[in-house]
């Protein structure tokens, strides 16, 4: 389907012997704990992955989008969770700030967090403006030399934990006037309000933030005020390309636990894989998944090229998205009431591809940039 070459091979297996190491024996024990994988977290720093996309002055090892998506592949196939949180802070904070924060930021933020001793977050989402970011409604006012944010955040992946966030917020009265802030934990006036529940997703902490008269230094404004939706959208971008990976790899692990089982199981005085009907769902399911990696990958090296569609980005997303959902379900109904039940992982896998349709832009959001590039 492409064409590795020596050095994406050996990052494929070394990323893939690390998630079956450091991974893969928690991701049962984290989804029912509601706790997160801290330790492997930090580790992937040793790997070089928390920088994946950064330059070696700041401790990253500078990849593309292709090898980003192929890492939350292989993650995702492990540890769908912790792969979210991984996404969270080297996406959409790191890679944010390394593409748009000054020389004087980066150098103050960029090699902790690539060190893995600091953890990031990105707060977009309010608890009144999800689909429609832009009708945000925290707001950032001027006053001497710092920026007073006032507002609230919701969902955000890693908030109770981050150490450095990227916000944004509200600097003028036209619908675009955002602005993006580097805001750390112990800044006066911010708050972690709620840590939230879910349905899938589990080992990836979720928080409400609260900005109560929060104190952010006018060092921190990244850019220039005003001119942050081109950083969003980019980065919404990226997110969408690379995400998806997580995607493909919960799709994976569906379909070799399926495939296993279904070799395994003897029903009728037949092994389960012999019945045409499960043939069908398997081969569905291989389908699916092969269009969604060629998709991926061919998206993730366009990225890669320089080339920037919003639309095919939104497509990887939504094509994947799906298609994980959809085989978490057939996994389940290949695995039976054994499918059903939690000491499988495959009702997990559900669960967490279930956020795939909805985080970094729901399905009908991504409906919504594809049909408007049809029309352009
Ligand atoms: C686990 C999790 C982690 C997340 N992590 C982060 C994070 O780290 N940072 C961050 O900023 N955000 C994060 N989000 C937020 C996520 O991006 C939003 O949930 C998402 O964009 C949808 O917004 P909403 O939940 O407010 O839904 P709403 O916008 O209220 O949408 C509700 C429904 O209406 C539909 N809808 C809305 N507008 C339209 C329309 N114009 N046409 C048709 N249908 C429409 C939607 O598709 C959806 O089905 C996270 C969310 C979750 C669940």
């Amino acid at each position: 389907m492409i064409a590795w070459s020596a050095e994406q091979k050996l990052l494929e297996k070394t990323v893939s012997e690390f998630a079956k190491k450091e991974l893969l024996p928690l991701a049962s024990e984290i989804d029912e704990k509601e706790t997160w994988n801290e330790a492997a977290f930090r580790k992937m720093a040793s790997l070089g992955l928390l920088g994946i996309t950064v330059s070696e002055e700041f401790g990253g090892i500078q990849l593309g989008a292709l090898e980003a998506t192929l890492v939350m592949e292989i993650l995702g196939k492990a540890c769908a969770s912790t792969t979210l949180s991984y996404l969270a802070h080297t996406i959409l904070t790191v890679n944010n700030l390394f593409l748009n924060a000054s020389e004087s930021q980066k150098q103050k933020y960029l090699p902790d967090l690539v060190a893995g001793t600091k953890i990031g977050a990105m707060a977009m989402t309010e608890p009144g403006a999800g689909s429609d970011a832009l009708g945000m409604t925290t707001r950032a006012e001027k006053r001497g030399n710092k920026y007073i944010l006032t507002g609230s955040k919701t969902y955000i992946t890693n908030g109770a934990y981050a150490d450095v966030l990227v916000v944004y917020a509200r600097t003028g009265s036209g619908r675009k006037d955002i602005s993006t802030f580097i805001v750390e934990k112990d800044f006066p006036g911010f708050k972690v309000s709620k840590k939230l529940k879910k349905m899938g997703m589990k080992g990836s902490p979720t928080a409400e933030l609260s900005f109560d008269q929060c104190e952010v230094p006018e060092a921190n404004l990244v850019g220039k005020e005003n001119e942050s939706v081109s950083h969003m959208m980019n980065n919404l971008n990226m997110e969408r390309v690379t995400i998806s990976g997580i995607s493909l790899g919960i799709a994976q692990a569906c379909l070799d636990y399926a495939t296993q089982y279904a070799s395994e199981r003897t029903q009728f005085g037949t092994p389960l894989n012999q019945f045409q009907m499960i043939q069908e769902r398997l081969a569905e399911m291989a389908t699916q998944l092969a269009a969604g990696k060629a998709l991926v990958y061919s998206a993730a090296q366009a990225f890669d090229r320089g080339e920037r569609s919003m639309s095919l980005g939104a497509q990887c997303k939504l094509f994947t998205a799906k298609m994980a959902t959809e085989a978490g379900l057939e996994a389940i109904q290949i695995l039976g009431g054994y499918g059903y039940m939690r000491e499988y992982p495959v009702e997990r896998f559900m669960r967490d591809a279930k956020l795939m349709e909805i985080g970094a832009g729901t399905n009908e959001v991504m409906r919504l940039i594809i049909a408007r590039e049809l029309y352009k």
